[in-house]
This record gives structure tokens, C-alpha cells and sequence, in this order.
């Protein structure tokens, strides 16, 4: 069985990543040596190498394998970056950077989230991701600053916070939009007040909620 998932990511990476540009070697490896199927819900195992998002509980998803790639991709990770993730999730995309980087930081808003992909975390030896439940729309404030921040749920703007907390040179990847469609932007620190901003793609992510995000209200 676990030979058929390994098949599966080889797979996966050759015919959902190489084949459509992703050619970093760092994240190439990455997604191939992080067993994805672990961090989907067991209904969804035998899926869990297809090019798409699935649900993990609570309303919320696991992103497809493209987009965790091209996003990681875009960060422009060397391997001795501190790396802020907001939206844990199932933990995968942390598990993702955690073998890329020695120092990451994840934030969760949901509890039973966050102590699922805790619990993922550890079984595949990734218990060095540091995690914390609290509104990511802040940041982590008491690790700042960060070489690379990714913000893997789609946000009405880009919160300030987030920007603050790069160092200069680092870059910050967020999906911004309405609720349903967004385009991800990545930001670059050039020095203390500047910052350039490109446009990279269209994407979908379910909504960032926070002080700094969409009211919850809007999302039950
Ligand atoms: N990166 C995740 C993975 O690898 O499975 C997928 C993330 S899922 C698309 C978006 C996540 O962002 C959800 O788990 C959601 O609860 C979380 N989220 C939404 N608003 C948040 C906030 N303000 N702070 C932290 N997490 C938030």
C-alpha cells in the first residue's frame, strides 16, 4: 500500500508539477518525500495524489499539490530561511517547507484543526514546526522577523501586520480577492517602509478570517 502512494507521488510530481513549470529542486524534493496521503482525511487516501484540493473537517481544505508547489516555489527558499505560515490547516504545506527549512512557524484559528495537524506533524517527523492557535491575520509577532511568509487562505487585503514582519528582502505570498476567486500576490521587502508587489496567478481559497481578514460573520 505504501508503495502504491509513493507511485502515486512520483506521479504527482511529474505530471501535476514538472509538467506545468515547477522546477525548483528543493521543492521538487519536498514534494516528493512528504507523504501527503497521511495528512487527508482516510476517506480521501486514494485521492490524496490528485490534482485537486479536499476537504479536511470543520469546512476547510487541503490544498492542491500545484498550488502548495507553486507557492512554496515562489517564496525562493535556499534552505536557511525562517518561514511563517498562516493556515495550517491539515499541516501539510508546514510538513512541505519543514523539509525545505529548519525554522517553521505555523498559525491555525481552529483548535481541533490544529491539533490534528499537530498530531500528523510529529508521526511524520516533522515535529520541529512550531504551531500556534491564535488569529494569523496578526502574524507571530514574538518571531519576527521572517525571511518568507505564506498566507494559504484568501484575504480581502493584505494585511499589514504581515508585511511588518518580513525582513528586508523577504517575501510574503497571499492569495487576495473576494471570497471565491482571488489572484495570489507576492511581496518583496526593499527596505523598511517599500515594497514591490507582483501578480503571479488566479486562485480559489477558502476565506481568512481575522481582525484583518473576513468578519467571521460573513462565513458561517
Ligand atoms: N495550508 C493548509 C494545508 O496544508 O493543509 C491548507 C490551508 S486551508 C486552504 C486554509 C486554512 O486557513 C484553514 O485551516 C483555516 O482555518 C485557516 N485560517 C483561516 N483564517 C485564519 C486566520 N486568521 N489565522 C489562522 N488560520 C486561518
Amino acid at each position: 500500500m505504501s508503495n502504491n502512494f509513493s507511485v502515486a507521488r512520483r506521479l504527482m510530481v511529474d505530471q501535476q508539477l514538472r509538467l506545468r513549470g515547477i522546477s525548483d529542486p528543493l521543492v521538487i524534493a519536498a514534494m516528493l518525500s512528504v507523504p501527503r496521503h497521511l495528512f487527508v482525511e482516510e476517506a480521501f487516501q486514494s485521492r490524496a495524489y490528485s490534482d485537486a484540493p479536499l476537504p479536511i473537517g470543520s469546512k476547510q481544505t487541503i490544498s492542491q499539490p500545484f498550488m502548495v508547489a507553486f507557492m512554496t516555489a515562489a517564496l525562493e527558499l535556499q534552505g536557511t530561511e525562517k518561514v511563517l505560515e498562516i493556515g495550517t490547516g491539515s499541516g501539510y504545506q508546514a510538513a512541505v517547507l519543514a523539509t525545505i527549512v529548519d525554522q517553521v512557524f505555523t498559525v491555525e484559528r481552529i483548535p481541533e484543526l490544529a491539533r490534528r495537524a499537530r498530531r500528523i506533524l510529529d508521526l511524520v517527523g516533522a515535529a520541529c514546526v512550531n504551531l500556534q492557535v491564535s488569529d494569523g491575520t496578526f502574524g507571530w509577532e514574538e518571531q519576527r522577523p521572517f525571511d518568507a511568509i505564506m498566507v494559504t487562505a484568501g484575504s480581502p487585503e493584505t494585511p499589514r501586520h504581515l508585511l511588518d514582519q518580513l525582513k528586508i528582502g523577504g517575501r510574503l505570498v497571499i492569495p487576495v480577492g473576494d471570497q471565491i476567486d482571488q489572484v495570489l500576490k507576492r511581496y518583496r521587502r526593499t527596505d523598511n517602509a517599500t515594497f514591490t508587489e507582483e501578480t503571479l496567478l488566479g486562485c480559489r481559497f477558502v476565506p481568512l478570517i481575522g481582525r484583518y481578514g473576513w468578519p467571521e460573520s460573513d462565513y458561517s
